[in-house]
């Protein structure tokens, strides 16, 4: 094993039941319906494929992208969208799909952009959801900040408030491919 990987969060196998309950779930929560799943790139790209496998049910799939302009400081996101996206989001059902959800702010501006383009719905799913670290006295405020934000709608699991890779997730370009989800030794 890579040297730099820490501590392993979760387990390909308990990451693997998850996703199984995630697609049992949202297959019930579409029946009839014909979503379209809009998955923000590159993170969630272990989980989507993991995660439609598990999805019986007619789906549609889009791929967009969000960058941050600094990586370290939440609320300035930049999206890439695909030529001809508008038009297949609209009037439709839409679930935005991401890998890991921090201060929220990613998802909120995924979903007010997605908003304009007629949908008639959006919702959102993220794997995994940190436990902000925020003083106790903070809490309420940051727990109701996130609630604004309005999301998620489904988590697949609650973790630490620590840099973790794998399963998608990244440090500097590497680790996506780790098919568990782990610390690093050296927490950027
Ligand atoms: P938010 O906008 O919710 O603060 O942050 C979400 C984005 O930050 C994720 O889509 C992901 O790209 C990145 N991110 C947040 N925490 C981590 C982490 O622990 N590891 C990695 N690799 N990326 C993270
Ligand atoms: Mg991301």
């Amino acid at each position: 094993m890579d040297p730099q990987i820490g501590d392993v969060l979760l387990t390909a196998d308990e990451i693997a039941a998850r996703v199984r309950q995630l697609g049992r779930t949202l297959a019930r929560a579409y029946r009839g319906r014909e979503p379209v799943l809009v998955a923000i790139m590159n993170g969630c790209v272990l989980f989507l494929a993991d995660l439609v496998r598990r999805w019986p049910g007619p789906l549609d799939l889009e791929f967009i992208s969000a960058a941050s302009y600094d990586g370290t400081r939440p609320g300035r996101v930049r999206l890439a969208l695909p030529a001809g996206f508008a038009s297949r989001v609209a009037g439709r059902a839409v679930l935005v799909i991401d890998d890991i959800y921090d201060t929220g702010s990613t998802l909120a501006t995924v979903c007010r952009q997605l908003r304009t383009l007629g949908p008639t719905e959006v919702r959102t799913l993220v794997m995994f959801r940190k436990r902000r670290r925020a003083p106790a006295a903070r809490r309420p405020a940051l727990a109701r900040r996130r609630r604004a934000r309005g999301g998620p709608d489904w988590v697949g699991f609650d973790i630490p408030d620590r840099f973790v890779v794998g399963y998608g997730l990244d440090y500097r370009g590497r680790y996506r491919n780790l098919p568990y989800l782990a610390l690093l030794r050296q927490a950027p």
